[in-house]
């Protein structure tokens, strides 16, 4: 898989360096709470950007035709319900089943879904992951509380800055009655990067 021309490992951007030395000159004089910073930052990352994918993910399991155009074309289906943009224009789903796990890494950097799963988490980023999700990725899951048997086979997806990925993960059992909104309520982050699992 190339992994070249890769925006984000070029050094931070003006715009960037600006608006660090605000914070922190800002910070500084008290005027503003790290905090507060760190509450929205977190908002981004846990709950507006990831309920994208988990609408997605609701809709892909009580709609076949939406799953079907989904692992056609996952850029097109998710702009179906108006997700698309920056960092997700190649954007490929792959589906849990009861014979394959998916993991999603970038062994490079942090390629990520942007438009479906906002902002990559740090553990994402870090070097642990990225090289041992690779090597041992029966291992990683089990650190994060996902056991996979050995008679199940586990995919690593390597992200580039051109492809990035989307898992679908397994529909959990006994949520036959549940609406599309409340399915959506149990698809986590980490279900759709593959180090979850989708729970009742
Ligand atoms: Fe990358």
């Amino acid at each position: 898989m190339p992994h070249d021309s890769h925006d984000h490992t070029d050094p931070p951007s003006d715009l960037t360096l600006r608006v660090k030395a605000l914070e922190t000159a800002l910070t500084r004089k008290g005027y503003v709470d790290p905090a507060a910073v760190d509450a929205v930052v977190d908002t981004f990352e846990t709950k507006v950007g990831p309920r994208n994918g988990a609408a997605v993910v609701a809709k892909a399991w009580t709609d076949p035709d939406f799953k079907q155009r989904l692992l056609d074309d996952a850029s097109a289906a998710c702009a179906e319900l108006g997700f698309s943009g920056q960092q997700g224009e190649q954007l490929k789903a792959v589906e849990n089943t009861d014979d394959v796990h998916n993991i999603v890494v970038c062994t490079l950097c942090s390629c990520y879904p942007w438009p479906v799963l906002g902002l990559p988490p740090s553990w994402y980023k870090s070097h642990a992951y990225r090289s041992r999700a690779v090597i041992e990725p029966r291992a990683v899951l089990e650190e994060f509380g996902v056991s996979i048997p050995e008679d199940k086979e586990v995919r690593v997806w390597d992200s580039t800055a051109e492809l990035r990925y989307l898992v679908l993960p397994e529909r959990p059992d006994g949520t036959d009655d549940l609406s599309e909104d409340a399915l959506a309520e149990l698809v986590t982050r980490d279900s759709m990067i593959g180090t979850g699992v989708a729970k009742k």
